[in-house]
C-alpha cells in the first residue's frame, strides 16, 4: 500500500462513519448472522447493495445460458423455472406477454440467477441479428417496459462492476496510477448514481452517456482493471462543504483539450467546487490525433437542421435553419449555448453539448470550437478536446501518471476541493 493510500485509509474517521450512516444507509445491506459466523470477522459485516445496470432496453428476444443451473424467480421469490447446466433459455415477449422456452406466463418481471454463482451469458436479438453472447457477473432482473418489450438489468456487486467499467473505459496501455484513478472515479460515479436513483428501476446504463460496461473482461486489461479496483476498494471522491459531505459525480471524458468545463451548465445539482471546471490541463497533449485538437468539420445548414430536428421535433417549427450563433460562453470562452435562427425571426437555443451530439459526437468531438457560417456551409474549426470536458481528463490523467503523479494527486487536480475517503 502506498503512503497516499495509508493516509486515505487513516481518515476513515468517526465523521466518515456518521456520513456513511446517513448518506449510504439506504444502499447498505446487512449480512445475515449465518454469513457473519462463517466469515473470518466476528463482527457483522455490512456491504453495499449491487449496482443495477440497464444492459438491454426494449428487447423482444434474448437468451440466457450458464455453466451452472439457472433459476428463474418471480417477484415473490418463488422459483418457477430451472435449467440444467449449459442449457440455453429462450425468452420472447409478444404483445406484452413473456414466453420462456415457448411457454407463456402472465408475469411482468422475473429474476435470473446462476446456482452456484457463475457468469451468465446473455445474447439479444437486434435489428441486424443476434448479438454475440456477453458474460455477466451477478444476476438479472427483467421486466416489461412501457413499450411492452423487456428491459434487462444486470445486478452486480459494486467492485466487480468497477473493474468491468475500468476495463472498458481505459486505454489498455495506461499506467497503473491511471487505472487506479479511473477505478476511484468510476466507483464514485456509480455510488452517486445509486444514491440519487434509489426509486428508479436502474442506477446506470451501459453506454457512453453513463459508463461503458460489458460484463466481465478476462484479458490482460481486465486483470489490470480488477487489480486497480481491489487496490482502491471502497475509496470514493467526496466533497464536504462543512454541512453534509457528498459523493462527487465524477464525470470524465477522453481529453479536455486544455481546460475542463463546468458541470453547472447542465443544472444546479452538480454546481459544486470540484465540478466548477476551469482546471487548466495540457497533459492531454499526448492523446492520439484528433483528440487534443480536431477540425475543421463542415456541415450544410440543411443537414444540421435535419439532424438536430430528428432528436428535437419541436425545432421543426423553425421551418428552416437560416443562421446559427454562439450566444453564451463560459468564463474561459468555451461555447455553452447556441442559437438556431429559422423563418420569420424565430429562434431556439440549445446547449452546445447537446447540439454536437445531435450532429455526430465523433466528428464534432467537443463543444470547444470556433464556428464560421459561409453561405450555406457551417465550418467548425480549432476544435479542442474529445468529449464533454467535465471533471477528469483521461488523457491528462495518463499524462500525469507518466510524470509520476499518484491516483490521489490526479483526482485532486481534476476535482479541486475534493477528498478521497473510504465509503466502506
Ligand atoms: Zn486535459
Amino acid at each position: 500500500m502506498s503512503k497516499t493510500y495509508r493516509v486515505i485509509a487513516s481518515i476513515f474517521s468517526s465523521r466518515t462513519a456518521a456520513w456513511l450512516g446517513c448518506a449510504l444507509a439506504s444502499l447498505v445491506i446487512i449480512h445475515s448472522t449465518a454469513h457473519a459466523k462463517n466469515s473470518s470477522s466476528s463482527n457483522t459485516k455490512t456491504a453495499l447493495r449491487g449496482v443495477r445496470v440497464l444492459v438491454g432496453r426494449n428487447v423482444e428476444a434474448f437468451n440466457f445460458r450458464s455453466a451452472n443451473t439457472l433459476t428463474f424467480e418471480n417477484i415473490d421469490g418463488e422459483i418457477f423455472h430451472q435449467t440444467t447446466p449449459n442449457q440455453r433459455v429462450r425468452i420472447r415477449v409478444m404483445n406484452g406477454e413473456i414466453k420462456i422456452n415457448g411457454v407463456a406466463d402472465s408475469m411482468v418481471a422475473f429474476i435470473v440467477r446462476s446456482l452456484p454463482d457463475a457468469p451468465i451469458k446473455l445474447s439479444m436479438r437486434r435489428k441486424r441479428g443476434w448479438s454475440e453472447a456477453i458474460s455477466y457477473p451477478g444476476s438479472f432482473r427483467c421486466f416489461i417496459s412501457n413499450a411492452k418489450k423487456i428491459h434487462i438489468v444486470n445486478q452486480v456487486e459494486v467492485e466487480t462492476y468497477v473493474a468491468g467499467v475500468v476495463a472498458r473505459e481505459i486505454w489498455p496501455t495506461f499506467a497503473p496510477q491511471a487505472y487506479r484513478a479511473q477505478a476511484i472515479a468510476s466507483r464514485s460515479f456509480a455510488l452517486c448514481q445509486m444514491q440519487h436513483r434509489q426509486s428508479k428501476e436502474w442506477d446506470v446504463t451501459d453506454g457512453q452517456s453513463s459508463q461503458v460496461y460489458a460484463g466481465l473482461r478476462e484479458d490482460r486489461t481486465g486483470r489490470l482493471a480488477t487489480q486497480a479496483a481491489k487496490y482502491t476498494e471502497g475509496i470514493v471522491c467526496i466533497y464536504d462543504d462543512g454541512t453534509a459531505p457528498q459523493i462527487v459525480r465524477t464525470y470524465y471524458s477522453a481529453a479536455c483539450g486544455g481546460m475542463t468545463q463546468s458541470a453547472a451548465i447542465f443544472g444546479p445539482a452538480d454546481d459544486i467546487p470540484p465540478l466548477a471546471g476551469g482546471v487548466s490541463c495540457d497533459y492531454c497533449k499526448i492523446a492520439p490525433r484528433n483528440n487534443y485538437r480536431w477540425g475543421p468539420v463542415r456541415y450544410t445548414k440543411q443537414v444540421i437542421f435535419r439532424l438536430v430536428a430528428a432528436r428535437n421535433p419541436s425545432l421543426r417549427s423553425l421551418g428552416k435553419l437560416r443562421n446559427l450563433s454562439i450566444i453564451k460562453r463560459s468564463a474561459q470562452g468555451r461555447p455553452v449555448t447556441i442559437r438556431l435562427y429559422g423563418d420569420d425571426d424565430q429562434h431556439e437555443n440549445m446547449l452546445v453539448e447537446q447540439f454536437r451530439l445531435c450532429l455526430d459526437g465523433s466528428k464534432l468531438r467537443s463543444s470547444d470550437f470556433r464556428m464560421r457560417v459561409v453561405g450555406d456551409a457551417v465550418i467548425f474549426e480549432n476544435g479542442r478536446g474529445y468529449g464533454h470536458g467535465l471533471g477528469l481528463c483521461q488523457w491528462g490523467m495518463e499524462g500525469q501518471a507518466r510524470e509520476g503523479k499518484s491516483a490521489a494527486e490526479i483526482l485532486r487536480y481534476y476535482f479541486p476541493g475534493s477528498l478521497l475517503q473510504r465509503a466502506y
